[in-house]
């Protein structure tokens, strides 16, 4: 028998829950791509992604997912032969140095593990001995959501600037923009890239880069920009259909201009994130209260480095498969599955899975999976510390 019969529930690290007005936003028939409507929806979005990324640096919409927005940033400043420096901390920088590599660069990876946050010290260090600076990005996530690590963006462009050194810094923050705190320019980052479908509340298919004054530079100097990725008429754009090289993404521009006013103009910015980290902080005292009699933990031990967004747990002797499916089959919830981890004397089971806490969410709504898990771990027989959900309750009501 199963219990799931009810509004199913994703507790993924994207796509997020989908608010119904959003929804709604897109139930519309299709308008008419030369007008004036669209034209001004378009307008109000761009100047709403640079107030999500607290910018000025112009937002440049791709219709893609989020890998097709780590080649739009890339294909406008990558030569063949030059250097780039990734930073890895899960999965995520990793799949973003792949692109760079088959766009020809040579990229050279600092693999900080997927238990914690890049050390900037180190990348100080590395930027020092490159005394003819021949790094020309460094690229890095702000959260991994395969480790559900937190990196400090503004310590590494303190290293960056302590080091002297002019390397163009390069922010995934498509698991973080609207989740975290983030400012691109107080920051001093050059190229932010995000997508619609975490912390954006839209369902999956619009790509954002924002190009600050030195990456624009930097692709005047690029050879290798090609049509479809070229940065230049969708920032200038002298017809409207040069926004998107072609039709537009009129239904997921309808959804996405909802889920900015709900974000923006309804809740506000600061208060998003404030309910990013209380939810996050809820999720993460039911960890540890579970993990102090059981086999669970937190796979990013210090507190200061976990992220907003998703919560990465490992289950050490326990496949974390029996408690996914278990949530799925009886109870409704679909929890993310473990991401590349292939740790030295491993299990040969799936040690890992994920909860999503990213976008459309409040505190039921995560009592119910911290609830839902708790009752997987029951069901089991995998043995847990007492007291979570209250643990839970707590965080929340200190709000
Ligand atoms: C989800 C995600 C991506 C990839 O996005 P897709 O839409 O799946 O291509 C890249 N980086 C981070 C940090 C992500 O969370």
């Amino acid at each position: 028998m199963s219990l799931a019969y009810g509004r199913p529930f994703g507790a993924l690290p994207g796509p997020s829950v989908i608010p119904d007005r959003v929804l709604r936003a897109m139930h519309r028939p299709a308008p008419d791509i030369y007008g004036a409507a669209l034209a001004d929806t378009t307008a109000q979005i761009k100047i709403d992604l640079q107030t999500m990324a607290r910018t000025t640096a112009p937002a440049l919409i791709y219709i893609g997912n989020g890998h097709a927005g780590w080649e739009a940033a890339l294909n406008n400043i990558v030569n063949p032969g030059d250097h780039l420096l990734a930073l890895e901390t899960g999965r995520f920088t990793k799949g973003w140095a792949n692109v760079a590599e088959r766009l020809g660069a040579h990229v050279e990876r600092i693999d900080f593990g997927a238990r914690a946050a890049f050390d900037p010290g180190l990348v100080e260090d590395r930027l020092r001995a490159d005394r003819a600076h021949k790094i020309k990005a460094i690229v890095c996530v702000q959260v991994d959501t395969a480790s559900s690590v937190l990196n400090d963006i503004p310590a590494l462009r303190a290293a960056i600037d302590v080091a002297g050194h002019s390397a163009l810094l390069a922010v995934d923050c498509i698991a973080s923009l609207g989740c975290e705190p983030y400012e691109m320019d107080a920051w001093g980052v050059d190229i932010t890239v995000s997508a619609c479908q975490k912390g954006l509340m839209t369902p999956p298919g619009l790509a954002f880069v924002h190009i600050g004054d030195r990456a624009w530079a930097a692709r005047q100097s690029c050879q290798s920009v090609t049509s479809y990725w070229d940065w230049a008429p969708r920032r200038d754009p002298e017809m409207f259909y040069m926004n998107f090289f072609g039709t537009a993404p009129t239904h997921l521009l309808f959804g996405l201009e909802t889920a900015l006013q709900m974000i923006l103009r309804e809740e506000g910015l600061e208060n998003v994130w404030h309910r990013h980290k209380v939810l996050s902080d809820a999720v993460a005292v039911a960890v540890e209260a579970w993990g102090a009699d059981g086999p669970l933990e937190c796979n990013i031990p210090n507190r200061a480095e976990r992220a907003n967004s998703v919560t990465a747990i490992r289950t050490g002797t326990v496949n974390a498969e029996t408690i996914r499916q278990w949530c799925d089959t009886q109870a409704g919830v679909s929890l993310g599955i473990g991401l590349d981890f292939e740790e030295k004397d491993a299990p040969d089971h799936p040690y890992v899975f994920r909860i999503g806490h990213m976008g459309h969410l409040n505190p039921p709504m995560v009592m119910g999976v911290l609830g839902t898990v708790e009752a997987a771990l029951h069901a089991n027989d995998i043995p847990f510390g007492n007291g979570a959900l209250s643990k839970a309750a707590r965080i929340i009501a200190e709000g």
